[in-house]
């Protein structure tokens, strides 16, 4: 029986699409030839790619708006730099929520000067700063939607006239947002998408054209929109199983199901962390995440015994990130609700024999 799995990343994708994807490896299409032993270039991929940057967008409620979504190579950790190349001239804001954050900020800084608008680094990133002031001379502001080692997720984005950036590596698809107030959204495949190796990037094409200094044609998100996504050879899997996972979405209900399913499993395990006296929330309630549910055991000592009983009980991945410690349960869009089910069982089961 396949494992519950509740990994952080790459993790879970629906058994649909692992099926079809798994197909397309042997013959794709009929052809008779493996999807990833044919040219890019050839109108079958052509299709393929242009199918996932289409229902990106209309996922996400973007289509005739002004934006571009693209499909790039580097992982979430290019576009670190890759925006502040593009986008940074002088001076840009950032909200600091975590290691990712950070990770973006380090980067923009060898661009231009950075203002860190708030940071939780205080309390481990515990929380998410709220009541900050975003300044008027800025080229972009820049947010981490979901903060996966800390298990925070943003719940209201500030109002700012200035370009607003997100990082939404690890709830894209998730919940449903004004997407149109981002002008630039990046999010590694290997979440709520497909494998690693692809990089969605959604844009809106007035935010470009603005830096004076020459952009490397790797680095340049305009040379991807005039190409296509299609400047060098892009990770052709990758992409295939992003467009399985977006049309399996769509034939769902898209995001506005989605998240109905996604909130009923975090409150299931959110419930039962907050009644049973061996577990505890690791993070501010208000500020909790729908993807990454974190929590430590009240009691070191029953450790052994908890790891035991969640791995007989088939489930995978709830080690929380080595920086942190503790638990970790990653319940992105293809984990069903039986599997956070079996979770909470295993709780109580841990609750009946301690
Ligand atoms: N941002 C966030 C929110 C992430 O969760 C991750 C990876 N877990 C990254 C960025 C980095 O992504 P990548 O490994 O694709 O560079």
């Amino acid at each position: 029986m396949k494992k519950h799995n509740f990994s952080a990343g790459p993790c879970i994708l629906p058994e649909s699409v692992l099926q079809k994807a798994s197909e397309a490896v042997i013959n794709f299409n009929n052809d008779n030839l493996s999807l990833i032993e044919i040219s890019h270039r050839s109108q079958s991929f052509v299709n393929v790619i242009e199918k996932a940057r289409s229902l990106a967008l209309e996922l996400l409620g973007l289509e005739n708006k002004g934006y571009k979504a693209l499909f790039l190579q580097g992982g979430a950790s290019m576009q670190f730099l890759m925006t502040a190349y593009n986008l940074l001239n002088k001076k840009a804001a950032y909200l600091n929520t975590g290691t990712w954050s950070s990770k973006a900020i380090k980067e923009a800084k060898l661009f231009g000067d950075l203002i860190e608008v708030a940071s939780s680094k205080d309390k481990g990133f515990n929380y998410i700063p709220k009541n900050y002031e975003v300044p008027g001379d800025i080229d972009y502001f820049h947010c981490t939607s979901n903060n996966t080692i800390y298990g925070t997720q943003m719940k209201s984005f500030p109002e700012t006239s200035a370009p607003l950036i997100c990082d939404m590596s690890s709830d894209i698809f998730s919940r449903q947002l004004d997407f149109s107030k981002f002008d630039l959204i990046y999010a590694g495949a290997q979440k709520n998408m497909g494998p690693a190796g692809a990089t969605l990037v959604v844009v809106k094409e007035d935010v470009l054209g603005k830096v004076t200094r020459q952009i490397p044609s790797m680095l340049n998100y305009q040379l991807y929109i005039e190409k296509e996504s299609m400047f060098n050879t892009p990770p052709v899997f990758s992409v295939y199983v992003s467009m399985l996972t977006l049309e399996w979405l769509k034939d769902l209900g898209g995001i506005e199901f989605i998240e109905k399913v996604n909130k009923q499993k975090s409150a299931l395990l959110y419930n039962e962390i907050d009644r049973n006296p061996l577990f505890n929330g690791v993070v501010n309630k208000e500020d909790r995440s729908h993807m990454n549910a974190t929590f430590t055991l009240a009691n070191e000592n029953l450790k052994e015994k908890f790891d035991t009983l969640w791995k007989e009980a088939n489930i995978n991945g709830l080690h929380g990130h080595r920086s942190v410690g503790g638990y970790r349960a990653s319940m992105y869009n293809a984990l069903p609700l039986y599997s956070v089910q079996a979770l909470v069982d295993v709780m109580q089961e841990l609750e009946r024999i301690a």
